[in-house]
């Protein structure tokens, strides 16, 4: 869906912008930085409330990180993709928008995925007694990877409920992902196998906090349990930013990457890099961690706040989107879908349709390691040496791949990355300054929420962020 001229105001008018003095300030009740969800979301609910609010967003486009490939069958998303049982706030937002969802939960059980390691399809009778199957003994027939891992972590899952992740006695679990599992009898082979190939957080089971994963196990099960659902917004996810920022009364002003917040005693100045400036009595700041690293804030944030800014990683996958020519699987016998230690990571299958379950193509996330090894060949090599370890992997594939579509999270200058990771000893050290106000500015965005995690995050952060911003107004 696109904008309404309303509410677009497209910086390609160049004669526009030529009419008017450069650093004439655009003024409102309220500033807010990104046009993602967590921004669009608290822009709306402040308009609900009869604020005058501007956005201001760095890219050609809404959305942030919900971005769905339009250009490919279905719309599959290179960013934000299942809205889960329990987000409440997104799937009612997706409601009174008059979005359509459709649950693809059922969809991701009909191919099998196949193991992948060392060179080799492994096929499932010949896994329990291979060479390369270091599960621990009671487990070897066990998928490996990441449900595996997360099974152990729910087994041993010391928080009785998910949001005392972040209280002051949860502290003594903030340690690595590695110490726990070697507390659970895990030999390195293992760990290897289970933690560190298609790695779910981190880039090793050394630099991610395995309170993180306390806090996700619980919180997942209370998504499943309120309803077994993975949604996905027929047209793409994108559409619920878009359609709130179609519906919004002020203005969204895209290509406006902002360098500078200055706040003085009445209001705050946002200066973006070609010399635009907002004006705000209040300004949201929606971004995530790394783009916000480059901005020029005087005076200078709180300390804590400049190093949490500073200091905590960002989660690295890539996509590659692919389509088959002929479907090739059925003549090596082999599902489509692969788990492998190469840098193509995780391959699956897409059925984007909302009524049908066709086969629409494949989409390979590498994560970790493997996404930053395809950042240093740039996008061109890096689908090319996907397309040809999946034809290593499979000969029935040689010549029927093609690759439509590729993101790197990482190389995106106003993501930086997927979402905010925690190493160990930093949630008790940062987590309290990530939500927290300076002065004027207040910050939402998924990395700021508290009892959820993505959309849901990023909703629940703008819910906070709107009313704490009400308050002040
Ligand atoms: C690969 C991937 C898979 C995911 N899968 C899921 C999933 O299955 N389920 C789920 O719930 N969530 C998922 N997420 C997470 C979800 O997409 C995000 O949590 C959510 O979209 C974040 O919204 P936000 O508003 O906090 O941030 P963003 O969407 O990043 O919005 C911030 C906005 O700020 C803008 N900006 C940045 N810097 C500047 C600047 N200097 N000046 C102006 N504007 C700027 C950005 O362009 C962006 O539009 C996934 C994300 C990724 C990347």
């Amino acid at each position: 869906m696109g904008l309404s001229r309303r509410t677009f105001v497209a910086t390609s008018a160049l004669a526009l912008a030529a009419s008017r003095p450069l650093h004439a300030k655009t003024e409102a009740d309220v500033i807010i930085i990104g046009a993602g969800l967590s921004g669009l979301y608290a822009a709306r609910l402040l308009a609900d409330e009869g604020a005058k609010v501007v956005v201001v967003e760095g890219r050609n486009r809404v959305g942030g990180r919900l971005e769905s490939y339009r250009h490919l069958e279905g719309s599959p998303e290179a960013g934000g993709d299942s809205i889960l049982g329990g987000y409440g706030r997104v799937r009612d937002l997706a409601d009174q928008l008059g979005l359509t969802v459709v649950n693809h939960r059922p969809r991701g059980r009909l191919s099998q995925t196949e193991i992948a390691l060392g060179g080799n399809v492994i096929p499932r009778d010949e896994w329990a007694a291979h060479p390369l199957n270091h599960m621990p003994a009671n487990a070897k027939t066990s998928f490996p990877g990441r449900r595996f891992f997360e099974s152990v972590v729910a087994a041993n899952n010391p928080l009785d409920a998910f949001e005392s992740w972040a209280d002051p006695e949860s502290k003594k679990y903030d340690r690595s992902v590695h110490a726990f599992l070697q507390e659970q009898g895990w030999s390195e082979e293992t760990i290897n196998l289970n933690y560190n190939t298609n790695i779910g957080r981190g880039t090793s089971a050394h630099d991610c906090s395995v309170l993180t994963w306390f806090f996700r196990i619980g919180w997942d099960k209370v998504q499943t349990d309120i309803e077994n659902v993975a949604l996905k917004v027929v047209g793409g996810n994108q559409s619920i930013p878009e359609t709130i920022a179609a519906q919004l009364p002020g203005d969204v002003h895209l290509n406006k990457p902002v360098a500078a917040i200055h706040q003085d005693a009445t209001g705050v100045d946002v200066i973006c890099e070609d010399g635009t400036t907002f004006r705000g009595k209040r300004v949201i700041n929606s971004t995530p961690l790394p783009p916000l690293r480059w901005v020029n804030f005087d005076p200078l944030l709180p300390a804590e706040k400049a190093a949490a800014i500073k200091m905590l990683p960002s989660m690295k996958i890539n996509k590659v989107f692919l389509t088959a020519t002929e479907p090739f699987w059925d003549d090596d016998g082999f599902g489509p879908g692969m788990w492998t230690d190469t840098p193509m990571g995780q391959v699956a299958v897409l059925r984007q349709l909302e009524n049908s379950t066709a086969v629409t193509g494949l989409i390979a996330r590498s994560r970790g390691i493997m996404a930053e090894k395809l950042d240093t060949l740039g996008s061109e090599a890096a689908q090319a040496l996907v397309i040809a370890e999946y034809e290593k992997l499979r000969p029935a594939a040689k010549g029927k791949l093609k690759a439509v579509g590729y993101k790197s999270w990482a190389k995106d200058r106003f993501a930086g990355g997927t979402w905010m990771e925690w190493h160990p000893g930093q949630v008790h050290m940062f987590q309290p300054h990530l939500a927290s106000s300076a002065g004027r500015i207040h910050f939402c965005g998924e990395h700021t929420a508290q009892s959820n995690r993505g959309m849901e995050a990023a909703a629940e952060s703008a819910e906070r962020c709107a009313f704490e911003v009400l308050d002040m107004l």
